[in-house]
């Protein structure tokens, strides 16, 4: 009994150690850090707590029980429990060490779990830092880029303050010039002011000028040389002060007074401002004519219409009778006449012949502009030939007259200005030509000797002076007779091969500048009312 006994208390602690075991394992369970098997567990433990507390709850009655019982009946009851009992400790314990299986089943699976987390961890580490390099290398490369912008920009606006500050400058510098641009225009106009009243007087002393000259003015042009290093010896030599000329070769020499000489270096401009004291003349009412007389080539043409560097005398004279009549109430009138081989040609309407042989078409012009249209047109329909004094030679008298008409108050005057560029002076000797070019050359001879012949019958104060000889003198009659302003431009060239040529053009222009044409007087006409 006391064996019994003593079994039964073993048991008894056997079965609480079990379940202090329990305790253990159930408290040791809680502790692990692997959540997802105590989930899994949790129902597992709490059905095995229930069952201990009702084995503990069972043990109590028991241990009343037992109390209760003879010793005889305790011992067999607790013999019986012990075994009943030991079964339940095998059941337990088979229990225990499956679960402690399972635990560890779950620890290898925690651990598995948590290898493949960190691993995964790791993965995600190593794919962070990929990334935080590949972003790093991109900010990297942007920051580069942004740096080279903005070093780009910056040198921009360094070039940009160069350049504003290059403008300012300017922009000084251009005020600076308005300023002294301003100050010009106000000297200019005060000049302006002066000249208009320095040309008033000049007008007025060339008026009373043109009054008393009675004979015709013959002004010497010096031709050039084409290049001034030619060797070429001057057959004329030219006094600097006064108006004469010698003329040497050979031992030969003539002295030639005229009324100007126009030095070879005397640009179109100069040659103007030599003949605009008779344009102005012209514009006063007096009639004029310029004649323009040389052997081919000498400049005759040159000097009347001048080249597309050089306006000649014609141009000029046109924009200055345009710019002198502005304001006025003025009509002008062009003729353009050509005399070749003793016959009158138009070359405004480019007729042949004109119908009774001297009468030409006489245009209404409105422009300077739409003159020069006129004598540009008339060139191309004039008569010019080849010789060999001169490869474009001119075989024909050109006539180029402007009509004008000036309404005053009260008056009008009426007034004719003639250009006349002569053909070429040339001897037939020289010239060396025969046959059609022969009588052309005669005829061109022929006038130009009834010119120099009508001037020495004006000069010898002849009854008869014989204009009708030639269609030239003929047709400027009018000119020539009454009472005009004459003014012969005499071109020669200085050249020593020309020499023959060049006496006898300053022989003729000695005579004719003894010509008297009597004392020019203005062609004023009565308003007709
Ligand atoms: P012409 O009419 O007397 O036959 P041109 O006027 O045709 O002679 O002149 C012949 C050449 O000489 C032209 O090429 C012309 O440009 C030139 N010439 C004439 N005179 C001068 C001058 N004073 N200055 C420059 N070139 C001139």
């Amino acid at each position: 009994m006391k064996n019994f006994n003593l079994e039964s208390m073993r048991h008894l602690t056997e079965i609480e150690n079990i379940f202090i075991e329990l305790k253990k394992n159930r408290v040791s369970r809680k502790t692990q850090e692997q959540r997802q098997i105590e989930y899994r567990d949790s129902t597992e433990i709490e059905l095995l707590t229930l069952r201990i507390k009702e084995l503990e709850n069972e043990v109590l009655r028991y241990k009343k029980h037992v109390k209760k019982m003879s010793r005889m009946e305790q011992e067999s009851e607790v013999a019986r429990i012990v075994s009943e009992k030991d079964a339940v400790i095998e059941g337990l314990k088979k229990e225990l060490t499956e679960m402690n299986r399972t635990i560890v089943d779950l620890k290898d699976k925690g651990e598995k779990m948590r290898h493949e987390y960190n691993s995964k961890i790791e993965e995600c580490r190593k794919d962070r830092s990929t990334l935080i390099n590949n972003h790093m290398d991109e900010i990297t490369m942007l920051q580069a880029a942004h740096d080279a912008a903005k070093n780009g920009l910056l040198g921009e606006i360094v070039v940009l303050k160069q350049e504003r500050m290059a403008v300012d400058d300017e922009k000084k510098a251009m005020e600076q010039t308005i300023q002294e641009l301003e100050i010009k225009v106000e000297e200019k106009k005060a000049l302006q002011k002066m000249v208009s009243e320095f040309k008033h007087v000049e007008n007025r002393y060339r008026s009373k000028i043109l009054d008393l000259q009675n004979s015709i003015q013959v002004y010497v042009r010096l031709k050039p040389k084409k290049n001034a290093f030619d060797e070429i010896t001057d057959c004329v030599k030219y006094t600097m002060s006064g108006n004469s000329l010698i003329s040497e070769c050979e031992n030969r020499k003539n002295v030639f007074e005229f009324d100007r000489i126009l030095l070879p270096d005397c640009g179109q401009e100069n040659v103007y401002d030599e003949i605009c004291s008779v344009v102005h003349g012209f514009l006063q009412g007096y009639n004029v004519c310029i004649f323009a007389y040389g052997q081919t080539g000498s400049g005759k043409t040159y000097t009347m219409l001048g080249d597309d560097n050089s306006l000649g005398l014609i141009p000029r004279t046109v924009n200055s009778v345009y710019d002198e009549l502005t304001g006025k109430d003025f009509t002008l009138k062009l003729r353009i006449t050509e005399i070749y081989n003793e016959k009158v040609r138009d070359l405004i309407s480019n007729d042949n012949l004109t119908s009774n042989g001297l009468e030409t078409t006489s245009v209404l012009v409105h422009s300077k502009e739409e003159i020069m249209d006129y004598i540009e047109r008339s060139t191309k329909y004039r008569v010019t030939e080849a010789t060999d004094c001169n490869s474009s030679s001119s075989r024909s008298h050109s006539i180029y007259s402007l009509q004008l008409k000036v309404k005053g108050k009260g008056e009008t005057i009426e007034s004719t200005l003639n250009f006349v560029d002569l053909a070429g002076s040339e001897r037939i000797k020289e010239s060396h030509v025969e046959g059609r070019r022969l009588k052309e050359t005669q005829n061109i001879n022929k006038s130009l000797l009834n010119l120099k012949i009508v001037f020495n019958s004006i000069i010898n104060k002849d009854k008869h002076v014989p204009y009708r000889d030639s269609k030239l003198t003929y047709f400027l009659k009018g000119s020539l007779e009454n009472k005009s302003k004459v003014l012969m431009l005499l071109n020669i060239s200085i050249d020593e091969k020309d020499y023959n040529e060049t006496l006898c053009s300053l022989r003729f222009g000695q005579v004719v500048s003894t010509v008297c044409t009597g004392k020019g007087a203005k062609q004023l006409v009565k308003e007709i009312e």
